[in-house]
């Protein structure tokens, strides 16, 4: 490692003013500060951030200095954060509540209905960390509480409709009973 570290530092620039270390060697695709030695291609950032804070990085673990310098070109380990990459990626997501409320146009009767993709029934569908939702149990979700019951049922009965105010929990039963009393038996119930 002495002999990359001459190696790697032949290949920094250090800016006095904000401390930042600027690589000169080669930066990859995404953005890697490459450096390629005994035909190993080494990620600068990584191997001066292990040097100094004696530590190795697992898979699931990156750096990130977004929050310090945000210089793509630093390799100053001291503008460098450690986080694992799932947290870093739910750092950088939209809150749920504003991707909910971002794609809905409100009606007259106050639906939140929502805009974009629609699946069986015209409920809304939504993907969300990894995982397919119906738009409406999600903003239930959200906005109210974790689900208990088998069905979302809607009191406006518009199936685009994720307004939480208008969403309530229920057995099959009763949303069998509810859209009775709406006289709409003959269209699948929502869920
Ligand atoms: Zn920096
Ligand atoms: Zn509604």
């Amino acid at each position: 490692m002495k002999y990359n570290l001459e190696k790697i530092t032949q290949k920094i620039s250090k800016d006095e003013e904000n401390g930042c270390w600027n690589w000169l060697g080669h930066i990859d695709k995404s953005g890697r500060c490459r450096l390629k030695v005994k035909g190993k291609h080494l990620n600068i950032k990584i191997e001066l951030y292990q040097l100094h804070y004696k530590c190795e990085l697992t898979n699931s673990e990156l750096l990130f200095n977004d929050t310090l310098c945000a210089n793509p070109t630093c390799v100053n380990p001291n503008h460098f954060n450690k986080t694992t990459k799932q947290e870093y990626a739910q750092s950088k997501e939209i809150p749920i509540e504003k991707r909910l409320k971002d794609n809905v146009i409100i009606n007259d009767a106050g639906c939140w209905e929502w805009q974009l993709r629609l699946e069986n029934g015209g409920y809304g569908a939504i993907r969300y960390r990894g995982y397919d939702y119906r738009a409406h149990r999600l903003s239930f979700e959200v906005f109210k509480h974790a689900i208990t019951k088998p069905v979302i049922m809607h009191s406006c009965d518009n199936p685009k409709c994720i307004n939480p105010d208008h969403l309530s929990e229920g057995t099959q039963l009763e949303n069998m009973q509810d859209a009775a009393a709406k006289g709409r038996m003959n269209r699948r119930s929502s869920e």
